[in-house]
C-alpha cells in the first residue's frame, strides 16, 4: 500500500516536472520569436532595398527608379519588380570578334557591334523571354565572357528613358514634382494609389495656400533634423515663407469645413485644421504657427478664401505656414499636391 502511493506521488512529481519545463520551453520560444521578428525586415524595407540593389546594378540612382515606377504605376508599387524596371534603365553595348589566323599567329578581327538601346532588344539578343529582369540579362551576359565577345552595360539618362517610353505631359510633370519633392522614402513606406482626380490635375490639385509667399524652407521628410530641438525628427509637412510673412494670409487649399480651430496647440501654435470631402476620400489640411484666425470651428469655406495669418506662434525659427496634409488618414506630401503657379 505504502509503495503504491510513493510511486503514485512519485508519477505526479514527473508530469509535474514535465508540463514545468514544457511551459519554460514554450516562454523562451514566444521571447525569441518576438526578439527576432524585430530584425525581419517589413515588406517595405525589403522592397526599399530591393530598389537600392536595383539601382545600383543599373548604373542608375535609386531615386530615379522609384520616381520612373511611381509614375508609370500610379504610386502602387506592391506587385512591382524593381530588378525588371532597372532594365528600362540600360544600354548594352557589344561587339563580335572572330580570330583569323595568319601564318605569323593569328588576330581578332571585328564582325559586329552596336548599342541596343531598349529592353526589348536587349532580351532578344541574349534569346531571353521579354520581362526577364536585370539578374536574369547579367546572368545571361556571363556566359558572354569570351574572347570574341565585348559586352558593356552603361546607364540611361532618365530624362531619355522618358521620351523612350512616350510619357505624357502631366507624368513628366508628376516627375519633375517626384524628384524635388525629395519624398521618396516616405512614399515607398507608404504606397498607396492616389485617387485619378488627383492624378489628373494638371497643376497640382489643391490651391497655394499662401497667396504672397513662395519660398519653401523645408520640405516633407520622414526624417530631419529639428532646427530647434536639434533633434532628428520627421517633418510632417511643408514650411512656406518669404519676404514680409508675418501677417500674410492663408488661404484654404480647397473647399471644406473647418473641424477644429486651436489657439494653444503646443509646439503647433495656433492652427486650423479643414476637413476636404472628395467622393469617399477625406482630405485634411492643418495649417500651423499662425498669428491670426478668420475662421471659426464648424464654418464652411470654399477654396482661396483666407482663413487666417501666417505667424510664429508655437515652436518656429520664424513667421511662416506649416502645412500638413493627410489623406484618408495617411501623412502625404503636401508639395505633391499644391503647385505655386
Ligand atoms: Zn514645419
Amino acid at each position: 500500500m505504502k509503495a503504491r502511493r510513493k510511486r503514485y506521488r512519485n508519477r505526479n512529481k514527473k508530469w509535474g516536472k514535465m508540463l514545468l519545463m514544457t511551459g519554460i520551453a514554450v516562454f523562451i520560444i514566444f521571447i525569441l520569436f518576438n526578439f527576432l521578428g524585430r530584425f525581419i525586415p517589413s515588406e517595405e524595407e525589403k522592397k526599399a532595398e530591393d530598389y537600392k540593389k536595383a539601382a545600383e546594378m543599373a548604373g542608375c540612382t535609386w531615386q530615379e527608379l522609384v520616381t520612373y515606377d511611381t509614375v508609370r504605376y500610379e504610386n502602387n508599387l506592391k506587385n512591382v519588380n524593381p530588378y525588371l524596371s532597372a532594365v528600362d534603365f540600360v544600354k548594352m553595348y557589344y561587339e563580335i570578334y572572330n580570330y583569323v589566323e595568319t601564318e605569323n599567329g593569328g588576330y581578332w578581327a571585328l564582325v559586329s557591334g552596336g548599342t541596343l538601346s531598349d529592353s526589348s532588344s536587349i532580351w532578344s539578343w541574349f534569346g531571353l523571354d521579354s520581362g526577364s529582369d536585370l539578374n536574369a540579362v547579367l546572368k545571361a551576359s556571363k556566359k558572354y565572357q569570351k574572347p570574341e565577345f565585348v559586352i558593356r552595360f552603361s546607364p540611361k539618362e532618365l530624362n531619355d528613358l522618358i521620351i523612350e517610353k512616350g510619357f505624357s505631359e502631366k507624368q513628366i510633370q508628376w516627375l519633375d514634382r517626384l524628384m524635388t519633392s525629395g519624398s521618396l522614402d516616405e512614399m515607398l513606406g507608404s504606397s498607396y494609389a492616389l485617387p485619378d482626380y488627383i492624378e489628373s490635375a494638371e497643376q497640382g490639385y489643391f490651391a497655394w495656400p499662401t497667396p504672397a509667399l513662395h519660398v519653401i524652407t523645408s520640405k516633407f521628410a520622414s526624417a530631419r533634423k529639428h532646427p530647434v530641438f536639434g533633434i532628428t525628427r520627421a517633418h510632417n509637412g511643408v514650411d512656406i515663407s518669404g519676404d514680409n510673412a508675418e501677417g500674410s494670409p492663408v488661404v484654404a487649399i480647397d473647399n471644406g469645413v473647418v473641424i477644429s480651430v486651436d489657439l494653444n496647440g503646443g509646439e503647433r501654435g495656433i492652427n486650423i485644421k479643414v476637413q476636404h470631402n472628395i467622393g469617399n476620400d477625406i482630405w485634411i489640411s492643418r495649417y500651423q504657427h499662425l498669428s491670426t484666425v478668420q475662421v471659426a470651428e464648424g464654418q464652411s469655406v470654399t477654396k482661396n478664401t483666407t482663413i487666417g495669418t501666417v505667424g510664429n506662434t508655437g515652436v518656429g525659427t520664424g513667421p511662416h505656414l506649416h502645412l500638413e496634409l493627410t489623406y484618408n488618414g495617411v501623412l502625404i506630401d503636401p508639395l505633391l499636391l499644391i503647385v505655386d503657379k
